[in-house]
């Protein structure tokens, strides 16, 4: 974002900045506005022409002289704050002598440019981005010595141009001036409200049942990610940079609140039962039960503001029908299956991409996946492979997509093959260590990925003999 333009007063202030951002100390870098001026050359239209005579073709464009001149005349004793500049080691009054010119042209190219895009389908942002270029262009002064210079006399003759015109139709009209009057008023984030956006997206993560084990995954991922901007970032053609607008407080609490809807609708115990995942539907109660007691409990000595108690009644709502989701259902999946699984349908189990590698961060999920697919490729001495396909899914969800409600999977296997199977995972440990994994001393970690995951197998067992003990090959 810096361009050529800015001219840094505080050098200290950005060095700072840039070296908080390369710490990742802070979310977002910050550069007080009392440390830099920016001021942009002019630039010039395509097919625009001067008018013949200009500026002295017409009354109006003779009126922006002399305004302008007037202005000049008296600047920087116009007003209180630009009065400031007369102590400030940096100001040269001798800086600002094109003031009369550069507001003259920039006019001009406004005009020009409303008069050949207002007839278009993209007429707004074409001419609305314009606008901000040209706003930009006037440069910005330090924090306590005022508006950019001349800037005021851009935006009063610019408001004469557009009521005047004819062929500007007058829906057109209104919109271009609401623009031109919001402007000013567009809400500014200072230092203190991103902090308060930042502090408002952690207590909705700290309020978030996560603990709940089929939320859990999804908390490495919202974790880290502040949804700061509230758009994708628009590129301006005019100014040529990217820019996004920072997301309002409201902004970020209408987006929590249809997170958390989101969440809560996609993810529940229907419809684990429905995929026939809610294979321990006590375990899971108990979370449930826990998580909304902890929720009640912490509210008993903290008043959410308003801002938190959208989502918090969402929360509420959704806890006292999972309770009793939960209290009915139990007793018939018992009866359904003795072992206290759910009957098991043909969906294949989810493998949500977005959360990443749980088991080693660096590692791509996809490395896992190709790399036990020959479970599913190869055979077991009965003719048959040692892992279905979803039986292989079921695994890396459970296994490197923390939804740990899922079930341990039983290898095909003989007793004699399970050396064979041991020294799959021995070679993704061989992949692993040192490349994604900062240690070679990760062994336990990789026999645990086979001992935890499936039924019948022992990890003392294992220990001795992790590496590759048989012949046969994958
Ligand atoms: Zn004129
Ligand atoms: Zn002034």
């Amino acid at each position: 974002m810096l361009n050529r333009n800015i001219h840094i007063i505080k050098p200290e202030a950005m060095l700072n900045t840039l070296q908080d951002l390369n710490c990742g100390k802070v979310h977002v870098a910050q550069l007080s506005s009392d440390a830099f001026t920016i001021q942009h050359e002019a630039t010039t239209l395509e097919g625009y022409v001067r008018p013949e005579n200009f500026p002295a073709c017409c009354g109006y464009h003779t009126n922006i002289v002399k305004s302008a001149n007037e202005f000049m005349a008296k600047f920087p004793q116009c007003c209180p704050s630009h009065q400031n500049l007369l102590s400030a080691p940096w100001f040269k009054k001798s800086n600002y002598t094109d003031i009369p010119d550069k507001l003259l042209t920039t006019l001009s190219h406004t005009e020009h440019h409303i008069h050949h895009k207002i007839n278009e389908a993209t007429w707004y942002k074409d001419i609305t981005d314009f606008f901000e270029y040209a706003i930009s262009s006037f440069g910005q002064l330090p924090e306590g010595f005022g508006a950019p210079v001349g800037l005021h006399l851009y935006f009063y003759h610019l408001d004469y141009y557009i009521k005047d015109r004819k062929e500007i139709p007058s829906n057109k009209k209104k919109r271009l001036l609401d623009y031109l009057n919001n402007y000013n008023k567009r809400e500014v984030l200072d230092p203190t409200d991103i902090n308060k956006l930042i502090e408002t997206y952690k207590k909705w993560v700290n309020t978030f049942p996560f603990e709940i084990s089929y939320f859990s995954h999804l908390k490495p991922l919202l974790e880290k990610r502040i949804p700061l901007l509230a758009e994708k970032a628009v590129e301006n053609p005019y100014i040529g940079l990217f820019k996004a607008k920072l997301q309002t407080l409201k902004g970020l609490v209408s987006f929590l609140v249809g997170v958390t809807e989101k969440i809560l609708s996609e993810i529940n115990s229907m419809i684990l039962a429905e995929k026939g995942l809610l294979t321990d539907p006590e375990k899971i109660r108990l979370e449930v039960v826990n998580a909304n007691r902890r929720l009640e409990l912490k509210h008993l000595n903290d008043r959410p503001g308003d801002e938190r108690r959208q989502y918090l009644r969402i929360l509420k709502q959704w806890f006292a029908g999972e309770k009793r989701y939960l209290k009915e259902v139990t007793p018939l999946l018992d009866k359904l299956s003795p072992a206290g699984t759910a009957p098991k349908k043909e969906n294949p189990v989810d493998i949500n991409d977005q959360t990443g590698n749980l088991f080693c961060n660096a590692m791509p999920l996809q490395v896992a996946i190709d790399h036990f697919r020959v479970f599913t490729e190869q055979k077991s001495t009965n003719g048959k492979p040692f892992l279905t396909k979803k039986q292989l899914n079921a695994f890396i969800a459970r296994a490197f997509c923390g939804q740990t409600t899922i079930v341990k999977q039983t290898f095909n296997c003989s007793s004699r093959e399970k050396l064979f199977i041991v020294k799959r995972f021995h070679q993704l440990y061989s992949l692993a260590a040192g490349r994604y994994e900062n240690t070679t001393q990760c062994t336990p970690k990789y026999i645990k990925l086979l001992t935890d995951n499936f039924t019948n197998w022992n990890h003392s067992a294992i220990k001795h003999n992790f590496g590759n003990r048989v012949k046969r090959n994958w």
